[in-house]
């Protein structure tokens, strides 16, 4: 396997970073991570903007114009001979001396890593997840903006810790005003009485990829859609619920703390109509730019 070092492609044996580097002493960076499917990275141009939005939100400098950025991820593809796969693309403030200041780190670093797509069980989709509300809130806003997809990751982590705890697959946050936001590493909607429902961006959550293509086919298959404030009654009473990510897509969710739904059509049906826009995306790609973006190895 080979991983994307500042500019070099390299055995990931060999693949390591500084002891000095601000990622790994302060959380300081950011990533992305992507979905590839049969050569062709999904929405690769919203993640790679999503990508210079979080570092300008952070005062960083990526050293790679963003087509230099998504050849590189195509390379990495290539090196390792990938079609289905998993991409993680970060950037740290990279290597400097200890301390804070940012302009302690001349350089940032820059890795990209290519793995096989595992795929998640096929049980999962059929019976769903469990999940619960968690004890930790959601960082404030005002204080970490959760639209900067940063390596601090703490926040999450402990709602994770509590999930698995209590034997649940997911945990969602709620903010400091006792509101829905947003899973650990997922966005989450719920449906009731024919309205579908997710957390808006004010609440305090990520700008999921995933979530704006959902809303997107929601809107298009004639269902109303109402981002706004909820709270977790609202979920606990709600007919049907799932998270949504790059990687799990659409997964159905059968239960909130001691609230259970069906694995309903809402769900299916906008888990289908996501494959269909996956794979018109990729046959578009495919199309348009077979020897570039759509990866021919
Ligand atoms: N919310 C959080 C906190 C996340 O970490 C993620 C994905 O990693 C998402 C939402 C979903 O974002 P996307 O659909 O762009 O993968």
């Amino acid at each position: 396997m080979y991983v994307y070092l500042n500019g070099k492609l390299v055995p990931s044996k060999e693949a390591s970073v500084s002891v000095f580097d601000h990622g790994f002493l302060y959380g300081d960076g950011i990533y992305e991570t992507m979905r590839v499917y049969d050569g062709v990275i999904f929405k690769l141009d919203e993640h790679i903007k999503r990508l210079y939005r979080s570092a300008s939100l952070i005062g960083l400098t990526i050293p790679l114009e963003t087509d230099a950025l998504k050849i590189s991820v195509y390379e990495t593809l290539i090196a390792n001979s990938l079609r289905n796969a998993y991409l993680r693309l970060t950037v740290s403030r990279g290597r400097g001396a200890l301390g804070l200041n940012p302009e302690l780190c001349p350089e940032p670093t820059v890795v990209i890593i290519a793995q096989k797509f595992k795929e998640y069980p096929k049980t999962l989709y059929q019976n769903g997840i469990s999940m619960i509300v968690s004890s930790i809130r959601r960082n404030l806003k005002e204080a970490i903006n959760p639209q900067i997809k940063s390596l601090n990751f703490l926040n999450n982590i402990l709602a994770r810790i509590e999930a698995k705890r209590a034997g649940a697959y997911e945990a969602i946050m709620l903010n400091a005003n006792g509101e829905l936001t947003e899973g650990t590493v997922c966005n989450v909607f719920f449906y009731k009485s024919g309205v579908l429902y997710t957390p808006s961006l004010e609440c305090g959550i990520l700008d999921g990829i995933t979530r704006g293509t959902i809303i997107d086919l929601a809107i298009r298959e004639y269902m109303k859609v109402k981002e706004g404030r909820f709270t977790k009654e609202d979920i606990y009473s709600a007919e049907e619920v799932f998270i949504t990510n790059t990687t799990l897509e659409v997964m159905p969710v059968s239960k909130t703390d001691k609230s259970e739904y069906n694995i309903g059509n809402v769900t299916k049906l906008l888990h289908k109509a996501y494959r269909k826009e996956v794979n018109a995306y990729v046959a578009d790609v495919k199309a348009e730019e077979p020897s570039i973006w759509g990866l021919n190895i």
